[in-house]
C-alpha cells in the first residue's frame, strides 16, 4: 500500500495491466507441502503451460487461459510487480481498485494478501504479502493526499471491526455521496507506510484473538483491509479532488463447508460461509451470463461481503482476483473448482470511473445519472 505521492493524475490513460474493463484474473500456484508429499508423493493435478495458461490434468484434461498464471517460483515481490503496482498506480490515479483472493483454506490465500507482515516497512521481509507493501513514489508533486485504513472481518453474516473488536455488529448503508459504507467502522488515518503495517498487525492479532473466543479456525471468515485515498492539487487556480477506495479481500476457504452433523452455531456458521461464498458465485453468474440483459436482478445484497463488494463486481472498480490453488493430486477436485471459478470471473465487465471533484458535486451527479439509468432499463 502506497501512502506517498507519485506521478498519479498524469494517469488518464488506463495502465497497461488493463486492457479493457474485465477483471483481471490471476492464478497462483504454491509449493507442495510435506504433508501432501506424504501422502501423494510428487503427483500433480495441474501443469502450467505458459504464463497464461494451466491445464488441470484430471479426466478429462481441461486448459485455462489466464491474464496471469504463476508458479511457486514466484516470489511475494515478483507478484507484488506483477499484481500490486498496478493496483495502487490505479488507486492513485483516483480509480476504485480491490484484490481478492480465492481459494480452499491452506492455497495460500493470507500468505498472498498478507504473508509477514511483521517484517514489513520499506525494507520488506521476502515474505511479506501484498498488503503491506509499499510502491516507491518517482517524484514528489504538488499534492496533499490523506489516507485512512479500516480492517474488518464478515463471520457468520456479521461485520466485526478488527481496529475497535468490541464492535460487533456493524452495519452497511449506502448512500448517493458515499455509496456502500459501513456505519460507525473506525477509520484511521495514517501518514506513513509504517502505521499501516502497525493497523494490519493489530487488526490480525484482534482476529486471532477473537476466532480463539469463538472457538473458530480463520479461514472460515472473510476479512477486508480498505484504504480511502483523498488527493487535492491545484492547477490553473481549481483545486482537483480525487479519491479512491482500496479493497484488499482475504476470502474463507471455498471449500464446501460440511453441514452434516452439525448443528446449532455450527450449523449456522457452516450454511452463512455457504451463504457468501455462494452469492458471490451467484452474483458473478448473473453478471457474466447476462451482460447483455441488463435488467436482470443481480444478488448483490442478499450477503454482507457481496453488498460490500458490490462496486468490485460489475460496478465502478479496477478489480483483480487471486485464485490460490495447491498443485497436489490430493487438492485435485478443488482445484478444479477454483479454476472454473477464475473462468466465470473472467468474463465479468466493471465500469471504472476516475473519480474527480474538480466543481462541486460531479461525482454525486454521475453516479446519480448511473442510478437513473439502470431504473429506467428496469421499467422498459
Ligand atoms: P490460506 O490462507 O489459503 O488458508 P495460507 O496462506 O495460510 O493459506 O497458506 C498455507 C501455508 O502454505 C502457509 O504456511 C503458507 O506460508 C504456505 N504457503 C502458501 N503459499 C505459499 C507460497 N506461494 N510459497 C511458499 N509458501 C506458501
Ligand atoms: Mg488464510
Amino acid at each position: 500500500v502506497v501512502v506517498k505521492a507519485s506521478r498519479c493524475f498524469e494517469l488518464e490513460d488506463d495502465p497497461s495491466f488493463w486492457k479493457d474493463n474485465s477483471i483481471q484474473v490471476l492464478i497462483r500456484i504454491r509449493p507442495l507441502n510435506s504433508n501432501e508429499i506424504s501422502v501423494q508423493g510428487q503427483k500433480r493435478c495441474v501443469r502450467q503451460d505458459s504464463s497464461q495458461s494451466i491445464t488441470w490434468t484430471g479426466h478429462p484434461e481441461s486448459r485455462f487461459t489466464f491474464d496471469h498464471v504463476v508458479d511457486e517460483y514466484v516470489s511475494q515481490e515478483e507478484l507484488f510487480n506483477v499484481a500490486g503496482v498496478s493496483l495502487v498506480d490505479n488507486c492513485m490515479a483516483g480509480y476504485n481498485s480491490c484484490m481478492f483472493a480465492y481459494g480452499q483454506t491452506g492455497s495460500g490465500k493470507t500468505h498472498t494478501m498478507l504473508g509477514d507482515i511483521e517484517g514489513g516497512t520499506r525494507r520488506h521481509s521476502v515474505n511479506a504479502g501484498i498488503t503491506p507493501r509499499e510502491k516507491d513514489s518517482r517524484r514528489e508533486e504538488k499534492l496533499r493526499f490523506t489516507c485512512k485504513c479500516s480492517f474488518l472481518e464478515i463471520y457468520n453474516e456479521h461485520i466485526l471491526d478488527l481496529l475497535e473488536p468490541s464492535s460487533v455488529n456493524l452495519q452497511i448503508r449506502e448512500d448517493l455521496r458515499k455509496g456502500v459504507y459501513v456505519e460507525n467502522i473506525k477509520e484511521i488515518e495514517v501518514s506513513t507506510a509504517r502505521d499501516v503495517i502497525h493497523q494490519l498487525v493489530q487488526g490480525s492479532t484482534n482476529r486471532k484473538v477473537a476466532s480463539t473466543n469463538m472457538n473458530r479456525a480463520s479461514s472460515r471468515s472473510h476479512s477486508v483491509f480498505t484504504c480511502v485515498i483523498e488527493s487535492k492539487w491545484e492547477s490553473q487556480g481549481v483545486t482537483h479532488h480525487r479519491f479512491a477506495q482500496l479493497n484488499l479481500v482475504d476470502l474463507a476457504g471455498s471449500e464446501r463447508q460440511k453441514t452434516s452433523g452439525a448443528e446449532g452455531e455450527r450449523l449456522k456458521e457452516a450454511t452463512n460461509i455457504n451463504k457468501s461464498l455462494s452469492t458471490l458465485g451467484l452474483v458473478i453468474m448473473n453478471l457474466v451470463s447476462n451482460s447483455n440483459k441488463k435488467s436482470l436482478h443481480i444478488p448483490y445484497r442478499d450477503s454482507k461481503l457481496t453488498f460490500l463488494l458490490q462496486d468490485s463486481l460489475g460496478g465502478n472498480s479496477k478489480t483483480i482476483i487471486i485464485a490460490n490453488i495447491s498443485p497436489s493430486f490430493s487438492c485435485t477436485l478443488e482445484t478444479l473448482s477454483t479454476l472454473k471459478f477464475a473462468q466465470r470471473a473472467k468474463f465479468i465487465r466493471n465500469n471504472a470511473i476516475v473519480n474527480e471533484d474538480a466543481s462541486g458535486d460531479v461525482i454525486a451527479m454521475r453516479l446519480e445519472i448511473q442510478k437513473l439509468k439502470k431504473e429506467v432499463v428496469r421499467l422498459q
